[in-house]
C-alpha cells in the first residue's frame, strides 16, 4: 500500500470508521442488502408483510448507529468553572443504554454508572448520559465502550479521577450461542484518584451498589 511507503501523505487517523475509508453506500444499496438477508433467513422479501421492511430497517439503523455522527469531545466542550470549589464526587448512576455487539450486531442492553472528581471544571449532568449514548449508538464491545467513556471524560474535563462501571446483558449470548439468559457482564475503568485511592474507589462502588434511587434490574 502507498500509505506504508509514504506515511507522510496520510492525513486521517487510521482508527476512524470504515465509512471514512470507503464511500457510504446509498440507501437503495442498504435496502438491497436487507432484502438479501431476508432471503438468507429463508423468507420472501416480495411478500406483502416484508415489502417495506428494508426501508424500516435502514431507518432503524440510522437511530441505532447515530453515535457515529457525533463527536463526544465537541459535545463535552461546554463546561462550567463556577463551582465554588466543589471537589467532591459527581456521580450519575443507572444510565440505561442500548448498544449492539460488533461481533453479531445483537443488542447489548444495560446501564452505566459514571463518576468523576472535578478539578475546577464540571459538565452538565445530561452530558454524562449523552456521552454514554454517543458510544452506545455504535457497534461495540463492552470493554471498549467502558474505556471510551472514561477516557473522553478524563481528556476533556481533566478531573482528579474518573470511574465508569457498565453492566449489561448481551443478546448474542442470551438468544443464541450458549443461551445463558440473566447473565450480566460487568466492566469498569478507574482513572486517577479512583485507581490510586482505595477509599475513593470504595465510596464510588458503595454508592452505585445502594438500592433505591430509581435503580432497576438490567
Ligand atoms: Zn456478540
Amino acid at each position: 500500500m502507498n500509505a506504508l511507503t509514504t506515511p507522510q501523505t496520510v492525513t486521517h487517523t487510521p482508527q476512524t470508521t470504515a465509512a471514512a475509508t470507503a464511500p457510504k453506500p446509498s440507501r437503495a444499496e442498504a435496502e438491497a442488502a436487507v432484502r438479501t438477508l431476508l432471503r438468507w433467513a429463508g423468507d420472501d422479501p416480495t411478500r406483502e408483510g416484508l415489502i417495506d421492511t428494508p426501508a424500516r430497517v435502514t431507518r432503524a439503523f440510522e437511530e441505532w448507529f447515530a453515535g457515529y455522527e457525533i463527536d463526544p469531545r465537541e459535545m463535552l466542550q461546554r463546561t462550567f468553572e463556577e463551582t465554588d470549589g466543589y471537589d467532591e464526587m459527581v456521580l450519575l448512576r443507572d444510565i440505561r443504554f442500548e448498544s449492539y455487539c460488533e461481533h453479531h450486531m445483537a443488542p447489548i442492553i444495560g446501564k452505566a454508572h459514571i463518576a468523576y472528581l472535578p478539578k475546577n471544571r464540571v459538565v452538565g449532568i445530561s452530558k454524562l448520559a449523552r456521552v454514554v449514548e454517543v458510544f452506545a449508538k455504535r457497534l461495540q464491545i463492552q470493554e471498549k465502550m467502558t474505556s471510551q467513556v472514561a477516557n473522553v471524560l478524563d481528556e476533556v474535563l481533566q478531573p482528579l479521577g474518573v470511574a465508569v462501571v457498565i453492566e449489561a446483558q448481551h443478546q448474542c449470548m442470551t438468544t443464541r450461542g450458549v443461551h445463558k439468559p440473566g447473565v450480566a457482564m460487568v466492566t469498569s475503568r478507574m482513572l486517577g484518584a479512583f485507581r490510586s485511592n482505595i477509599e475513593t474507589r470504595r465510596e464510588f462502588l458503595a454508592l452505585i451498589a445502594q438500592p433505591g434511587l430509581g435503580s432497576s434490574a438490567v
